[in-house]
């Protein structure tokens, strides 16, 4: 029965993912099963608007009804298992469990309030395979694919933990979601349609490390989200040794990549730049950087380096990380420092994760 639809292992069972399906899936899936169409209204609303994740405690449904559901799909829970809140910013951190039982299946998000809203930090993969050299995430590989109700639970979650609404996302957790492109289009979906969070796409921001064919189908997608470039290094010869993505796409392509982005959507390209003391830090380093953002008229974020203690790197002091603005600056390039966050509680991408595997 569930061969074409979206699936999920929940507790060790094979089970239809229900939560990943749009009106349009869920109509079909349901009328199938010999139901009326407003009953897949009904459901969305129980799951998405109510936020209901018990089949049984849906009473507008029949009772055979509620006990197929029951039988055959998953309801999504992510189990909070560690909450952190900085003292310092009111940033909170958040590890979940997955449904599927497995002990690495962990999933970290991270909530922000902003003066101009809430935003949330998703993960899109357990782990990560690209192997940046300064990144947290990766150390401990890729587990698994996020499925899309997966990424939108930790959303809802948060809201139901913190009381909170979230007015902004951005898809810069552990992962890379365009090595999880089906996913994570469909969440993108989910997330702004009516009837279900409704968010604006223009909050929405998707962080990649350069997959050059990913950013090309998401230009065409006909979804108006901010893309952030992690680049890192202003030539192919530096990306390459911090980002092993470098040696599968060159800074050319991407760039090409990026302007066809800009042209399809019309949305300005955030080029992510974490400074390294000694590694991309330099006068050379700031010019070629400036000539990339010119020319793809990118707005640039620097982050200086968070340190993990496996990678080595250090932050440059803060007067450099100034000197190195003002000169993006006076090329006329814009460019903000981004304010470091949650420093007391694992901030750094993917840190609450893999202390919590290699505690165990
Ligand atoms: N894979 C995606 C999204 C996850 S990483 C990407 O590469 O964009 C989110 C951002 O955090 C990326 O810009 C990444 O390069 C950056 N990042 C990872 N580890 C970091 C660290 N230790 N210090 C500063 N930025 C880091």
């Amino acid at each position: 029965m569930i061969e074409n639809l979206p699936q999920i292992t929940d507790n060790g069972r094979t089970v239809v993912d229900i939560r990943s399906m749009d009106m349009e899936e869920l109509t079909a899936f349901l009328t199938e099963q010999g139901y009326p169409k407003f009953r897949a209204k009904q459901m969305f609303e129980w799951m998405h608007e109510k936020r209901c994740r018990d089949f049984s405690e849906m009473s507008n449904l029949p009772a055979a009804m509620r006990s197929f559901l029951e039988e055959n799909c998953s309801p999504v829970s992510l189990k909070l298992l560690d909450r952190q809140i900085s003292k310092l910013d009111g940033t909170q951190k958040f590890l979940f469990g997955l449904p599927s039982g497995n002990e690495q299946d962990l999933v970290e998000s991270v909530f922000m309030p902003y003066r101009y809203g809430n935003s949330v930090c998703i993960s899109s993969q357990v782990g990560c395979r690209m192997g940046c050299s300064f990144c947290a995430s990766t150390l401990d590989g890729l587990i698994r694919n996020l499925a899309p109700s997966e990424m939108l639970e930790q959303i809802y979650e948060i809201e139901r933990t913190t009381g909170e609404k979230i007015s902004h996302v951005v898809v810069m957790g552990t992962g890379e979601p365009l090595d999880n492109y089906d996913n994570l289009v469909r969440f993108l979906r989910l997330l702004t349609m009516p009837g279900g969070m409704n968010l604006s796409q223009r909050n929405i921001t998707v962080s990649t490390c350069g997959i050059v064919p990913g950013i090309r189908r998401l230009a065409e997608e006909d979804l108006s989200v901010t893309l952030a470039l992690s680049l890192h290094a202003a030539n192919d010869e530096k990306r390459k040794k911090i980002m092993p993505v470098a040696k599968r796409f060159s800074i050319s392509e991407l760039m090409e990549a990026c302007e066809y982005y800009f042209d399809r959507t019309g949305r300005r390209i955030t080029f992510e730049y974490s400074l390294i003391r000694g590694v991309n830090d330099s006068e050379q380093d700031a010019k070629e950087l400036s000539a990339l953002a010119g020319r793809v008229h990118a707005h640039i974020n620097l982050i200086p380096v968070n340190p993990v203690p496996e990678t080595g790197y250090t932050q440059p002091a803060e007067q450099a990380v100034e000197a190195f603005k003002n000169r993006l600056e006076k090329q006329r390039i814009n460019v903000s420092i981004r304010r470091v966050m949650g420093r007391d509680i694992d901030g750094a991408c993917g840190q609450l994760r893999h202390r919590k595997i290699s505690e165990d």
